[in-house]
């Protein structure tokens, strides 16, 4: 009998995600699941209310201002009494027996060709029209004042209810209480304000791998970033956030802390353990939680495929994908929509700017996709660099100015095309200096020093060719690299094309790294040392990633060889120090300030170069010039060598 394909639904472990929904269809049913409901709400004082939602619209209790009102120190007259007054013929006017402070109520009417003292703020007594102001009235002996000038009625009067109207509508409902609105509060009188209470929100991580941070990382272990992260999310978006902690994937335990959560919040966030494998017990928790349970398991989204929503009882539950990025995405773009609302917030104004992508981005077809990017200012307009390194990179989070989505019927985004950005910030911040190509930890210490003096740097790691590609087409300023030609046996000059200059960086010795202690490499010279290497067939190699220069040094060494470990090929410098240094392969070819700061033996091979090719149009920008004094320092180069790199000789 042909297998049913759906016939993993048997076996738990195995399940798979049998329904992908769309975004927009999983978005649908959580909200159908969820409203319509009353926003809870209390009563605070003014002070205490700030950043809240207003959960009514607030009418005016009285007039502001409450009475007609002097805006200049004067004196309160009938202008009709003034209309023909000129330097030729001034109009005289009898002083009423008082002067109208602030805060003072008038006795006296002003009767034809009289006149009131007034101050600014003061009430207009009855009969005056108009103020006059003091520097345009002579004082005369008799209790008396000359005008020498006409005014129109309602000069200088603020009427009653022109700043705002009784009754007339204050506030919205949804309005976030800021220091404007409490000033226009407090103007009315109103010193108590009813507001949607923030949600409580519980917010806790699973995961048997999980360490917190301020702990040391065992072997295996992550740091539980997601805690974290969604704390303050939740935060940041109005709601008032408890993190309970993070919990191994044991269903009895789970469910415990899971049922009191729910029990005591108006919503609960989990991470991690939803993609319907083995250890994954989250989800099959949800569905015992209350009805009607889970509304959507497996979302035609990247990242984020597997988040998990459901409503319990009336309270959302939602389980979020473990890679950091995938549970920040998602929670931007599914929660925080539902969390607002339920919190009687306007929903979330996100600033989009348009910008031009310069590298095709590849895409899965049918989900839609987000792609972070990092803006440069180039002459064509913004360029949207991605800087995503996987659902699992979190860093490309700081990184990022904000993301592009690249629609769910879309298998890339090619070169050229203009896409939208929706700005994580509702500000750009283009930067002083734009650094596009390879990494490295010396650069840090450059950038540091412009940083320190006030200047901001973007550094996009993209290899030396992405690099030098960009400084091409103008999106940087400065593009690092370290390229070796064969042909010419050198580095970096025979690579730089039309309107590129040339300028030193520094050298970084490449080298074998080995564990100390580890006899087949200690004591020895490279050569030795490969030879050791080669007859062991248990000493294990880590390699590096095709097209990098490091990559072409080991090929040379090794030439027919192909040691055990030659197809691990990591992609950074770092990546082959840990492997070392973990017990995960015996030698590895890297820099030494990072074999060193892994706590590695080196044996030098090489020293590489890593200069910079400077975009010469843009030479003369002052923070172009910055870099360049600041490379030249002696503080730069100390801090290099102690670093471990070498100045070019
Ligand atoms: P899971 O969804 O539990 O299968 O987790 C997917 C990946 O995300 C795994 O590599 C986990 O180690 C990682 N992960 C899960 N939870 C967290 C967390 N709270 N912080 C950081 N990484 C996590
Ligand atoms: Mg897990």
């Amino acid at each position: 009998m042909a297998r049913s394909p759906v016939s993993s639904r048997q076996d738990p472990d195995q399940e798979q995600f049998l329904t992908v929904l769309s975004r927009d269809e999983a978005l649908a049913r959580f909200e159908a699941a969820l409203f319509p409901r009353a926003v809870p709400t209390e009563e605070r004082m003014l002070a205490d209310a700030l950043g809240l939602a207003l959960a009514d619209d607030v009418k005016a209790p009285i007039d502001v201002p409450p009475f007609d009102r002097s805006n200049v120190d004067g004196f309160a007259v009938r202008a009709a009494d003034i209309a023909t007054a000129s330097e030729a013929l001034p109009a005289r006017l009898l002083l009423n027996r008082e002067t109208i402070a602030c805060g003072v109520a008038p006795q006296l009417p002003v009767l034809a060709a009289t006149a009131t003292s007034i101050a600014t703020g003061g009430p207009v007594p009855r009969g005056a029209d108009a103020i006059i102001m003091v520097e345009h009235t002579q004082p005369t002996e008799d209790d008396a004042i000359e005008v020498r000038r006409g005014a129109s009625p309602g000069q200088f009067i603020s009427h009653a209810g022109s700043d705002i109207a009784r009754g007339e509508v204050l506030l919205r409902a949804g309005t976030v209480i800021g220091s404007r609105e409490i000033g226009m509060l407090a103007a009315c009188g109103i010193a108590l304000a009813t507001v949607a209470r923030k949600l409580r929100v519980a917010v806790l991580s699973t995961g048997d791998e999980l360490v917190q941070p301020g702990h040391l990382l065992r072997p295996a272990g992550i740091y539980d970033a997601n805690g974290a992260i969604v704390s303050a999310a939740v935060t940041e978006n109005g709601g008032e956030a408890t993190f309970l902690g993070a919990f191994a994937d044991d269903e009895a335990t789970l469910e415990a802390v899971m049922r009191e959560a729910l029990a005591t919040h108006d919503m609960l966030i989990l991470s991690g353990g939803t993609s319907k494998g083995a250890g994954d017990v989250s989800h099959r928790i949800v569905n015992r939680l209350g009805a009607p349970g889970i509304v959507a398991h497996g979302v035609a989204l990247k990242p984020g495929k597997p988040l998990c929503l459901a409503v319990c009882g009336g309270k959302p539950v939602v389980v979020l994908p473990g890679f950091p990025t995938s549970a920040m995405f998602t929670f931007h773009d599914m929660i925080v929509p539902v969390l607002r609302r339920m919190a009687g917030l306007p929903p979330r104004t996100e600033a989009q700017v348009a910008a031009s992508i310069p590298l095709r981005i590849p895409s899965e077809l049918g989900r839609t996709e987000f792609v972070m990017v990092s803006l440069v200012e180039a002459e064509q307009g913004l360029v949207a660099y991605p800087t995503g390194k996987g659902s699992g990179a979190i860093t490309s989070f700081a990184q990022a100015d904000g993301f592009i989505s690249i629609e769910a019927l879309a298998d890339n985004m090619p070169a050229g095309s203009e896409a939208a950005v929706t700005l994580f910030t509702p500000h750009v911040r283009v930067p002083d200096l734009v650094v596009i190509g390879s990494n490295c930890t010396g650069l840090d210490l450059v950038v540091g020093a412009l940083f320190r003096a006030g200047l901001t740097v973007r550094s996009i790691a993209v290899g030396s060719l992405g690099g030098l590609a960009a400084a091409k087409r103008g999106e940087c300023d400065i593009a690092p690299i370290h390229l070796f030609d064969a042909k010419t046996q050198s580095y970096n000059a025979p690579f730089l094309s039309a309107g590129l200059e040339l300028v030193e960086g520094w050298r970084r010795m490449q080298g074998i790294a080995y564990r100390p202690g580890d006899a087949r490499f200690e004591g020895s010279d490279a050569e030795e040392a490969l030879r050791a290497a080669l007859a062991d067939p248990d000493c294990m190699m880590v390699n590096r990633n095709q097209g990098s220069g490091t990559r072409i040094l080991i090929d040379r060494l090794l030439g027919p060889a192909r040691p055990d470990g030659y197809w691990n090929q990591p992609r950074s410098h770092n990546a082959v120090a840990a492997a070392v240094a973990q017990n995960r392969a015996d030698w590895g070819v890297t820099i030494a300030p990072v074999a060193r700061s892994a706590g590695l033996g080196f044996i030098p091979l090489t020293e590489e170069h890593y200069d910079f090719a400077l975009v010469s149009a843009r030479k003369e920008r002052p923070a172009v010039q910055a870099f360049l004094a600041a490379l030249a320092t002696p503080e730069i180069h100390a801090a290099l060598e102690r670093a471990g790199f070498s100045r070019p000789n």
